[in-house]
């Protein structure tokens, strides 16, 4: 059965906590949420704050292919002819095709919150909703603390929903505002109400007790045809329910319609770019969508799934866009090492022998605090290093880093206070040695700019790899100052990016490892003559 998508990423989404759009933000996930095929995008509470109306003005101008952009507002104020409510007001002023707008359905919210009567109630969601479809309007009517008012009062919940049919609207939604109902209290109430409403109906879930997404496909089992949610599950409190596993479950489990099988197949790639604009981290054990959603780290597991992935995975992640991973850790076998070489097409390189060696070397450094699950590049390294034991793209000779202090030098970079750091590097490409020396912001900075110049002349294709991200964790503070330390890098070539990792006592050697091992990794890839779009598809999300 086809069911409706309601997105309200940009409107319930943005009261979580952490979150945060910017205008141009928003756009953009709206043009996004229009080609992944999204019914009715909420946008905002026009009404609310001038954010919000602004968003309206500037959506006027965007190119919808397929989604109708919704605005969202109250009812009318109690006080107000609904001709001279403020709010109603700006919700046409939007000039959306569609408008939601919630009214109350707990008895305890009309005495306590707006102190009405409940006749009264009915007299404003009635008002409203004739209003709005007066202006031919599409009517989403959320019936706001519906469960809560079905347990306190039935017959008092059940009349609002009667008075905002009647007066037009096009789709109820009840709403679990407050999500404190569990499943099999709320497919009760969902199919009691569904025994006397026909129509389109539609549910809202929030997460509070960790059964958002629960709710909802119980809900669509009990006759919703319309589902209302937030991409990775942002929202008030403890979030609203998870759009991308609703959409992936009733898509591959229920055997319903939303976007479309084939669509569903840029859900990894939505949920990405919409955590990527709210500047969180994607959770990675996220289900369907996160890195961890298809990661593999026992060996038993790994070889297992290497044989049949249905042995330890619930779908095919291409079905969503996300893909299967091998961890290299402690618990490591022969057949994550098998599994890298496939993936990187350098299966024919490596026997048995050469497998084991590398297994050992892993081990070993593992032991030492290197730890490759996170950094893939590093890993990758090793892999390619084995399998060609021929190429050296270069060999370090030396370096030297040193910074000091110097007050009221002329010539030193702006923005440095008074330290002066210049580093030197020797190294030799081939028969030749090559030297460099550099000042820079910070020591890494330095030696990266030497290490850069000493390879231009002979690998040119090395300068567009930058650095991206720099995380320095101490292993084992139990030695003070004196501790071993592992630099992560994150790495990007703007076509992908990737990490690499770096141990020693001292923060400086632990960096320079890492920054060799990037350039290293870019230049194997070079010789190994990786396909540039296989590396897109393998690397750009991989750290
Ligand atoms: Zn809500």
């Amino acid at each position: 059965m086809k069911i409706f998508t309601f997105d309200t990423t940009l409107r319930d989404g943005t009261q979580g906590e952490s979150v945060s759009f910017s205008m141009e933000d928003k756009l953009l996930i709206a043009e996004k949420l229009d080609e992944f095929g999204i019914d009715y995008i909420e946008g905002g509470w026009p009404g609310s704050n001038p954010k919000d109306k602004e968003f309206f003005e500037r959506a006027k101008g965007l190119q919808l292919k397929h989604a109708k952009l919704t605005a969202f507002g109250a009812t009318r104020f109690a006080r107000n002819a609904v001709e001279a409510d403020q709010n109603v007001a700006e919700l046409l002023a939007a000039e959306t095709p569609v408008v939601s707008v919630f009214g109350k359905s707990w008895d305890l919210h009309v005495a306590r919150a707006l102190g009405i009567t409940e006749e009264e109630n009915l007299q404003l969601i009635g008002d409203t909703v004739s209003y709005l479809k007066g202006h031919g309007r599409e009517v989403v009517y959320d019936a706001e603390h519906f469960f809560d008012g079905y347990n306190a009062d039935a017959a008092f919940a059940l009349r609002t929903l009667e008075v905002a049919k009647k007066a037009g609207a096009d789709v109820l939604c009840l709403c679990d505002t407050n999500g404190g109902t569990l499943p099999p209290r709320l497919a009760e109430i969902v199919a009691d109400v569904r025994s006397r409403f026909d129509g389109v109906l539609g549910i809202h879930c929030h997460n509070d007790s960790d059964v958002a997404i629960a709710n909802t496909l119980l809900a669509v089992e009990a006759g919703v045809t319309h589902v209302q949610g937030c991409i990775n599950g942002y929202g008030e409190r403890c979030g609203n329910a998870n759009l991308c596993s609703i959409l992936a479950n009733l898509e591959l489990k229920l055997g319903h319609t939303t976007v479309g099988q084939e669509t569903l197949k840029q859900l990894t790639s939505l949920s990405r770019f919409v955590a990527e604009l709210a500047n969180l981290p994607l959770r990675h054990d996220q289900s369907f969508v996160g890195a961890s959603a298809f990661a593999h780290k026992g060996g038993v597991h790994v070889s297992a799934v290497m044989k049949h992935a249905a042995t330890y995975e619930h779908i095919e992640p291409e079905l969503v866009g996300n893909r299967q991973r091998v961890l290299l850790s402690d618990l490591s076998g022969r057949g994550n090492i098998a599994f890298k070489l496939q993936q990187l097409g350098l299966k024919e390189h490596l026997d048995d022998v050469a497998r084991r060696e590398l297994l050992q070397r892993i081990k070993i450094m593992e032991h030492e605090g290197y730890d490759f699950e996170a950094a893939e590049g590093t890993f990758e390294l090793l892999v390619r290093e084995a399998a060609h034991p021929e190429f050296h793209p270069f060999e370090i000779v030396s370096y030297e880093v040193a910074t000091r202090l110097e007050s009221g030098v002329s010539g030193k970079l702006p923005g440095n206070d008074d330290t002066v750091t210049t580093a030197n590097v020797t190294m030799r490409v081939g028969d030749n040695v090559h030297s460099h020396r550099a000042n820079g912001h910070g020591p890494v900075h330095a030696l990266d700019i030497c290490l850069r110049q000493c390879l231009a002349s002979v690998y040119p294709a090395i300068t567009s790899v930058r650095l991206t991200d720099y995380k320095v964790r101490v292993l084992g503070a139990k030695g003070g100052t004196e501790s071993k330390v592992r630099v992560l890098v994150e790495w990007s070539d703007h076509r992908r990016s990737w990490a690499t990792v770096g141990v020693s006592n001292n923060v400086i050697d632990a960096s320079w490892r890492a920054l060799v091992d990037a350039l290293r990794l870019e230049l194997m890839r070079l010789l190994d003559g990786e396909p540039a779009d296989r590396m897109t598809r393998d690397y750009s999300w991989a750290v």
